[in-house]
């Protein structure tokens, strides 16, 4: 059930831009446990947290209305890839890394392994989509983690300056800032296409 890369994406409509323009594929990329499926389900809605593995869903979609506006967002949870057999894994990986519109990198600000993986994960974005200017949100997740902080904001922002991505701090315990993440996701995908327009 996953979506086929941009390019074959015009399999019922025209080929023209218009038959995927309408819906963006945003990919969740991070090291496992930093709260990629907790930020999904907020973004799509759900309480299937509990749900057994089997039952999971690893896309949700939803339609944003976002300064009077309304785009649909795909939103693509890496968790699986932990799980898959590594030539499969490598696959997912690879696919993923080539159908986003835009990409979330998360890492957990309790977590430092999870800030380096980050940065890593940017590099290899940067080297597969070399040409495109596709948007790219860094997002420190685990906020109400208070006293087990090991990244400190200024890092995360200091890290997004140097990477020339946007930054959010979240927490998806608190449902804090996750709205405003997948808006921001929204704003950056129509700026993009907006100075394509122009
Ligand atoms: P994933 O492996 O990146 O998809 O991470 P999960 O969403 O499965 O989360 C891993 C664990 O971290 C789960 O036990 C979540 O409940 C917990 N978690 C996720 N986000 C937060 C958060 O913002 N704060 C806290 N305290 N725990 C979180």
């Amino acid at each position: 059930h996953l979506p086929e890369p941009r390019g074959s994406w015009s399999s019922e409509s025209s080929d023209s831009e218009e038959s995927w323009e309408s819906l963006y594929r945003v990919v969740l990329l991070g090291d496992p446990g930093v709260g990629k499926t907790s930020l999904m389900y907020l973004f799509a809605g759900v309480q299937d947290k509990d749900l057994p593995e089997q039952q999971r869903e690893d896309t949700y979609e939803r339609t944003l209305s976002v300064d009077g506006e309304e785009t649909t967002l795909m939103v693509i949870d890496t968790w699986e890839a932990e799980k898959r057999a590594p030539e499969e894994d490598n696959w997912f990986h690879n696919y993923c890394m080539q159908v986003g519109n835009a990409y979330v990198i998360v890492y957990s600000i309790t977590d430092r392994g999870s800030f380096e993986s980050a940065s890593e994960l940017r590099i290899q974005l940067r080297r597969t989509r070399q040409a495109e200017n596709i948007p790219i949100i860094l997002v420190g997740n685990k906020t109400d983690l208070v006293r087990s902080r090991e990244v400190s904001v200024e890092e995360g922002r200091a890290c997004a300056v140097v990477f020339d991505c946007k930054f959010i701090e979240t927490s998806a315990a608190l449902q804090h800032n996750v709205s405003e993440l997948f808006e921001g996701v929204v704003r950056q995908i129509r700026l993009r296409r907006d100075s394509k327009e122009a």
